[in-house]
């Protein structure tokens, strides 16, 4: 039987959602990749014990993490009997619909078909009876607002989720879509969208947005799929992300720009005893707009080795003044 660490509170720092009553976790722990059927079920109950160990309360899913499609979700299915059933209300658990699930017209894009039904599928297949969180995985220009919204709103009425948010939405229509989720009176928790050293496209305009509504946000990709632990710079090393489940992280993406950056900014982790992934993950939660950093990992290890953050003292001005001028 699974016996959590009890002083897992003492070391996390918890951050509020927006302006919800919900502190989420500084580090979160995604599922999108590492809890398919490529990667050792044992593997997978480390991972998240390891995770709640640390004080990680949050586990991010989607219908479609794998693989195959559904896969996850239904790991964490047998996880939650075997481990959690015992801490379900110590956790926050989301699931998404917003793309491709299904084959025909209903299992992808933002209709009210798709959304509601899809997460029927996800709570069968998690065996919960409610999610904390449930999230339109990516905007859906061919819908109207309202009608995605107002699923969303539906979902929460009707108890299958307790919170709503929004993914992958630029700044206008997130702007829309928390407007419309404020008119029918559930708000919007959160935005999850990719910020990284290497990916700063909500400095322009959706981090003010999400600062003037007061709605939370989790960024995924904190350490953009690996690149940002330094462990490409002298090759792809065999038990690496780029060399095992490729997917998504081609070669290609080791560009000669981001290998200049990544050294760069590796100088300023080890001036500061750190490691590079660590100052990756003290650079996004930087700015309080960041309720929580939304990180993925393949070893349990390297949940904790995350984790030290916590204990390191804060970037200094002069600091992120040097990281923006590498990232120009
Ligand atoms: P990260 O950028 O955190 O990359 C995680 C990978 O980096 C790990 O799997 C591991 O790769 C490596 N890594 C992490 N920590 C360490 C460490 N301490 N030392 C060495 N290597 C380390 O994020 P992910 O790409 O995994 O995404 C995180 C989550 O974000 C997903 O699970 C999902 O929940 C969410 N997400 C949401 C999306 C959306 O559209 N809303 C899209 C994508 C992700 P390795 O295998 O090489 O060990």
């Amino acid at each position: 039987m699974y016996i959590p660490n009890e002083n897992r509170y003492g070391s996390m720092t918890y951050r509020r959602c927006g302006n919800s009553g919900v502190m989420l976790p500084a580090l979160s722990l995604g599922l999108w990749h590492n809890f398919g059927n490529i990667t050792p079920y044992a593997t997978q109950q480390a991972l998240l014990r390891t995770a709640f160990d640390c004080g990680i309360t949050h586990f991010d899913l989607a219908n479609n993490y794998g693989p195959p499609y559904g896969e996850a979700e239904r790991n964490f299915g047998r996880l939650m009997d075997e481990d959690w059933r015992p801490h379900r209300d110590e956790l926050f658990i989301s699931t998404k619909a917003g793309y491709d699930m299904w084959p025909g017209p209903y299992g992808d894009h933002g209709s009210r078909k798709y959304l509601i039904s899809s997460l029927d599928q996800s709570l069968k297949r998690m065996r919960l009876d409610y999610v904390d969180l449930f999230y339109h995985h990516r905007p859906d220009p061919e819908t109207p607002i309202e009608e995605t919204m107002g699923a969303l709103d539906q979902i929460v009425r009707s108890g299958k989720a307790l919170y709503v948010g929004i993914s992958n939405y630029g700044p206008a229509q997130a702007e829309a879509a928390i407007k419309e989720l404020k008119r029918l009176g559930t708000p919007c928790l959160i935005h999850q969208p990719r910020y990284s050293m290497l990916d700063r496209h909500i400095e322009n305009g959706l981090t003010d947005v999400l600062r003037k509504e007061k709605v939370g946000c989790i960024v995924f990709q904190p350490l953009a799929g690996g690149m940002l632990t330094g462990k490409y710079l002298n090759g792809i090393p065999a038990d690496s992300r780029m060399a095992k489940d490729n997917r998504f992280l081609k070669p290609d993406s080791l560009t000669e720009d981001t290998v200049r950056k990544v050294t760069a900014l590796k100088e300023i982790a080890d001036a500061r005893g750190e490691k590079l992934h660590q100052l990756a993950l003290q650079w996004v939660l930087r700015d309080e707009v960041v309720t929580s950093a939304l990180i993925g990992a393949s070893r349990p290890e390297q949940i904790t080795d995350n984790a030290e953050i916590l204990s390191m003292p804060p970037l200094s001005e002069e600091e992120i003044q040097k990281i923006d001028s590498i990232l120009k």
